[in-house]
């Protein structure tokens, strides 16, 4: 799907949802949308520059949230970075994996996984309220090449 498509597709998202999509929430969606794997902050905030040279740190920060609480964008907690999702339009359980070598980010959608993982918490009486669930390592492509 080009990006076009897959600003069009937000754009409809967030009319349906009546939130704001701002040009700087735009720019930020294509910028991430374009990146292969996660990027932290600080990388996004050089990229935006190019479109947007007044932009701060407080600009992209209030960008990725907005993206985040729209579910255009996962944190990747133990990156501390950010990876655009193209499944956006509805909410979807998670898995990465994340390539220690080349920063490939894998996304997986397991319902069986999440579910297990529930249900192990409720057990111990815990109720879970966001959870990352993140594994390191190599991938096919690296693991072929060493
Ligand atoms: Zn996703
Ligand atoms: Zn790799």
């Amino acid at each position: 799907m080009s990006i076009e498509q897959l600003l069009a597709r937000a754009a409809l998202v967030c009319q349906q949802r009546e939130v704001r999509f701002t040009p700087t929430r735009q720019n930020v969606f294509c910028l991430m949308a374009q990146h292969k794997g996660a990027i932290s902050a600080y990388d996004l905030l050089e990229q935006l520059k190019t479109l947007e040279p007044n932009a701060k740190p407080p600009t992209v920060y209030r960008a990725l949230d907005f993206l985040l609480t729209q579910g255009f964008v996962h944190k990747v907690e133990s990156l501390n970075a950010f990876l655009f999702c193209e499944h956006f339009d509805e909410h979807h359980p998670m898995q990465l994996l994340i390539c220690n070598d080349c920063g490939l980010v894998i996304e997986l959608h397991d319902a069986a996984i999440n579910s297990a993982f529930e249900q192990q918490a409720l057990l111990h009486g815990f109720a879970i309220i966001n959870q990352s669930i993140e594994a390191h390592g190599r991938c096919q492509q690296c693991s072929s090449a060493a």
